[in-house]
């Protein structure tokens, strides 16, 4: 009797894995619903789309894409290095941060170590150590999207392997205080890697009230890691490529030894060279994203729905019904949103920061789609 399903031959941990939820592509809702105007909102997606430089660069280099690229990224560390103002050893770059998640947990985690976390939270944060068999320990965020600092803390009194969180937090969009991140800084100890996922960074530091998050870490005496993308404030999410910052060369000579010799391809570090090159369209990017981000908020708020304070291209708020269905009606409006299905936040839903006329669909269709 022939068998070709393989699914018995594949680890537990893989078995048991519910793959990531990458939500539905414009393609798929027109196809389903027959619309054909798509307000995408659903992956925190930049609307004012990359540099107008980003596509000059592009257009140069399209023509050597019969080379590989460089696997050191060595014209991009550079760019980055003196942005940063760090050394250029103490970067590491990914096929998106995504890619160093995954390196990281492959590094780290092992059958049994654990990994202390929050929820809600981003899914790859737990599906990679969850593949690995590693303990997950997620510590809720308070009322507010506020992070259990208390709840952390004593997450951390037994040292885990990974300490991995984004701040701000995706999906809440709400951040650490200076004063937090230092409390949890001083628990660590070096038998605890801190991986700091800081993909809303850009969108986070025009606010007053965000650390300087690098600047704390200078002085930690435990190794740490901190994440950040080009797929956001930069708009190059299509071309894959995020970085990290390491707290030593140690930690990137590890990181070397699982990533893919070519993972960063040679598209992605001209575009991001070229993104980084451009303060003003990143600047302008910033300002309509976060003047947006308020108007949208206070018209949630005006429905009556509560709504967690975001330092993010993107809203946490709570519906009125299962957020699985709030998606499906806006979906027969041609607007994709992400429903969360994450246990105790099943009324919640994800809303990414579009344009302003995407924003007014949203709301319309949204205003549409509530009980009366
Ligand atoms: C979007 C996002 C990323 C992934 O970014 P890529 O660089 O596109 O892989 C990582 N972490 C968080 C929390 C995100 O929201």
């Amino acid at each position: 009797m022939p068998n070709l399903d393989p699914t018995h031959l594949a680890r537990r941990e893989v078995r048991e894995l519910k793959g990531y939820n990458a939500g539905l592509s414009s393609e798929q809702v027109s196809k389903r619903f027959g619309v054909t105007r798509i307000t995408k909102l659903g992956s925190n997606e930049n609307p004012h789309g990359p540099s107008p430089q980003v596509a000059a660069a592009l257009s140069k280099a399209l023509m050597d894409s019969g080379l590989y690229p460089d696997a050191s990224c060595t014209l991009l560390r550079g760019a980055l290095a003196g942005q940063l103002d760090i050394a250029p050893e103490r970067l590491v770059f990914g096929n998106g941060s995504e890619d160093l998640i995954a390196i990281l947990c492959r590094v780290f985690l092992d059958h049994g170590d654990s990994l202390v976390t929050i929820t809600p939270a981003f899914g790859l944060h737990t599906l990679y150590p969850h593949s690995l068999g590693a303990h997950i320990h997620s510590v809720p965020l308070l009322d507010g999207g506020r992070f259990d600092i208390d709840g952390l803390l004593e997450a951390l009194v037994e040292p885990p392997r990974v300490l991995m969180f984004s701040s701000p937090s995706n999906p809440a969009g709400s951040a650490l205080s200076a004063a937090q991140l230092d409390q949890l800084l001083n628990a660590l100890t070096p038998s605890t890697l801190l991986v700091f996922d800081e993909a809303y960074y850009e969108y986070a530091k025009t606010s007053p009230d965000y650390p300087d998050v690098l600047a704390q870490l200078a002085h930690q005496q435990s190794p740490w890691i901190v994440l950040r993308t080009f797929s956001k404030a930069y708009a190059l999410a299509g071309l894959r490529i995020g970085y990290g910052i390491v707290s030593s060369p140690a930690l990137a000579d590890l990181i070397d030894r699982l990533r893919t010799p070519f993972n960063v391809n040679r598209l992605a570090q001209v575009a991001a060279v070229a993104a980084l090159q451009d303060t003003t369209h990143l600047e302008t990017s910033l300002e309509l994203t976060t003047s947006e981000r308020s108007r949208v908020a206070q018209a949630l708020k005006d429905m009556g729905l509560t709504v967690v304070p975001s330092l993010a291209n993107f809203l946490f708020f709570e519906t009125t019904q299962p957020s699985e269905q709030v998606h499906e009606a806006l979906l027969a409006h041609g607007v994709i949103v992400k429903p969360w299905l994450e246990p105790g936040y099943t009324h919640w839903v994800r809303v990414s920061i579009g344009s302003r006329e995407e924003n007014d669909q949203f709301l319309a269709a949204l205003a549409a789609s509530m009980p009366h």
